[in-house]
This record gives structure tokens, sequence and C-alpha cells, in this order.
């Protein structure tokens, strides 16, 4: 079985274009993950998935311990076999989303104790039993288990959260147990200040994970404060491991991300936003339950090779989102995650070529098109 391995492939300027290597084949950089929070990604089949291009896809801990419960994916063949992605799969900690979404919350030195938000039920979520519920999915990357500092943050409680959530990563590190093609990345927190995010950074690579992620950004920061964050925090990375900034972004977001040395990429955007009507395109962002498009026989994005693209006119998916057919979402999904991919693809040719700049510059040319 291959190793766990990032192998640098070209750079230009800060960005760079990659391949990360792992049990579960291989992945091109910069990469967009797709998001599967429950086992899937929403409207889509794993075949479907794979058509847009994507090399990665996500799992939720938080989500799949609660339904179906961890053993009972381990005992279906893990989330690989489970839903038919036998690629990466990458796992989210559950962190994130005990903070967001369960019912009274108690966090403390151990872990975090909470309620479901489906049935009300009791748990408890440690960094080891984090660690321990990503290896009974059998996630290809394990992330470590942590506190997604609230924003706005006094640099004291941005400390105080991001010096708990490096003990948790300690923790997570001593939890994890290596295999073959198998990784666990960090997560570099503290806000968006720069002291904070260098100790958080100086901690995470002591520790030695096989891949580094940026986290508490893009929750209300704004796009140049998380550019700044990133500006400061990409150097203090190993340039040997893959740099993961979470949850992540708009087109625009991606390609600011990436011309400041990040390689992958997760967000909900481009799937949410397919099962209510915004499609991204080439030409920027578009709400297909507008009017405008009643008698649009034009394809959506006429440079786009989705399944909708190149079938069907703007009017059909127009018609199909104001009837409420669920084939409006799921077509709408595929293009956008294809639509993600394809500037992705674009953006990984940019780099080998040295023309990232001109590249992202052309991009975002074409969003200005549209006035939606
Ligand atoms: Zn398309």
């Amino acid at each position: 079985m291959s190793e766990f391995t990032f192998t640098l492939l070209g750079q230009d300027g800060a960005a760079r274009r990659g391949c990360i290597t792992t049990a579960h084949g291989t992945a091109q950089t910069p990469a967009f993950m797709a998001v599967g929070t429950a086992g899937t990604v929403k409207a889509m089949t794993a075949d479907q998935v794979r058509a847009t291009g994507s090399e990665i896809v996500l799992g939720n801990t938080y989500h799949l311990m609660l339904r179906p419960g961890a053993d009972r994916v381990a005992a279906l063949g893990g989330l690989h076999r489970m839903m038919d992605w036998p690629g990466i799969i990458l796992t989210d900690s559950g962190g994130f989303q005990v903070m967001s979404l369960a019912k009274l919350r108690k966090l403390d030195e151990i872990g975090v104790t909470f309620r479901s938000h489906i049935d009300g039920s009791a748990h408890h979520l440690t960094p080891e039993s984090s660690t321990a519920i990503q290896h009974k999915l059998d996630a290809t990357i394990t992330m470590a288990f942590d506190e997604c500092t609230p924003f706005p943050a006094t640099p004291a409680e941005a400390a105080a959260s991001m010096r708990l959530s490096m003990r948790w990563a300690a923790r997570s590190r001593a939890a994890f147990t290596p295999r073959p093609g198998y990784g666990q990345f960090g997560i570099v927190q503290g806000g968006t200040y720069p002291d904070l995010r260098a100790e958080s950074a100086a901690a995470l690579t002591a520790l030695g994970f096989e891949g580094y992620a940026i986290g508490g950004l893009a929750v209300g920061e704004g796009q140049a404060a998380m550019f700044e964050t990133l500006d400061f925090t990409t150097p203090l990375l190993p340039a040997t491991s893959p740099r993961y900034l979470m949850g992540v972004g708009t087109p625009d977001d991606l390609l600011g991300a990436i011309e400041r040395g990040i390689d992958m990429f997760d967000c909900v955007m481009p799937t949410r936003a397919g099962r209510t009507g915004r499609a991204y395109t080439s030409r920027g962002v578009f709400n297909l339950r507008n009017a405008r498009f009643a008698d649009d026989a034009t394809p959506l994005d006429p440079a786009c090779t989705c399944t909708l693209c190149t079938r069907h006119s703007a009017a059909y998916l127009h018609h199909l989102f104001r009837c409420e057919e669920m084939l409006g979402p799921m077509l709408l999904t595929g293009h956008n995650l294809t639509y993600y991919q394809a500037l992705m693809h674009g953006a990984r040719k940019a780099i080998e070529q040295r023309r990232f700049a001109d590249y992202a510059a052309a991009a975002r040319d074409g969003w200005r098109q549209t006035n939606d």
C-alpha cells in the first residue's frame, strides 16, 4: 500500500500545483472537495460526483456518529464501501458541527458534552473519541478535533480557544493509528491575530501532521481579513505538506486563496446553491428562479461540459425549479460542482504554465458579465 505523500509539481508565485497520494488513490491540487455530510453529496450519485472531476469527498463525523452511527458504518464496510466512493475521503472532526448544531453543549478541557439536534440524546466528543470515530468511518484523511473560535473574538478569547485546540491537537495526534496511505491534519487557529496563528502553526508543526488546515476563517470576518490572515499564516506551514482552507468558499475566494498558497478547499456553497436555484457560472452567479430565464433556450453556461449545459436549456432548468421538480436540484448541483472543478482544473494548468495571475484575472472578468 502506498504512503501518504504530497508532491509539489510546480509553483507560480505562492500558488502551488501538487498531487496527494493516499491508500485510496491520488488527488491533484489545488483541489476542491465535494461535501458529503451524511455519506452522500446531496442530490448526486457517486458516479455523478466522479463525473464532475471531484477526487475527494468529505464526510462529517458529527452527522455520521448520530446517524447511522460509526459502528454501523464500520459494519457496512466503512464509508467508502457504504457510499460507493473508493476514492479519498476526508472527515471533519465534528467540533464545528457540535458548536453550530448541537443543543446544550458543555465544553471543558476533556471535550464537549452535547445533545443531538435530531433526538436530544446525550453524547460526548473528545479528541480521542473523534479520532476513533473517524478511524471506524475509514477516513483517508482524519481531522484533529478542535474548537472553531467564534468570530468576533478578543485576543484573549482567541488565545484561550486556540491553546485549548492545540492541547486537543496533541491528544488527537496521540490517538491516531498510523496506517500506510492514511493521514491526519492539524488545524491552525488563532482568529485574525498574527501572533496567535504563529503560535498555533508552531505547536502543530512540532507534532508533525501529514497536512495542515487553516480553520476559523469564513466565519464573518470578510474576504479582506481572510486573505490577510492567509498572507501571514500560509508561510508558517511546511512547504512539503498540503494546506487546506476549511469551509471556503466562493469561486473568487478560491482563486485568492490559491494565490496565497492554499492546496485544498471544501464548501457547501456549490451543492447547497444547487438545491436553491443559484448557479455558479463562468459569467457569474444566476438565480434560475428569475423570470428572465423562462424563455431562454440557450445553455446555462455555454463553456460548461455538464449534463445540464450540454443537453438542456436554461429555460428547462427554470421550469424545473418553478415546479419544484427534484431533477432541478440534481442537474444544478451537478453543474455547480462541475463549474467549481473546471475552475480548479484551469487553475492547476495555469500554475503549471506560470500564468495564474492572468487566469484569475480572466475568470474575474467573466463573472462581471452578470448583474444578478
Ligand atoms: Zn454546466
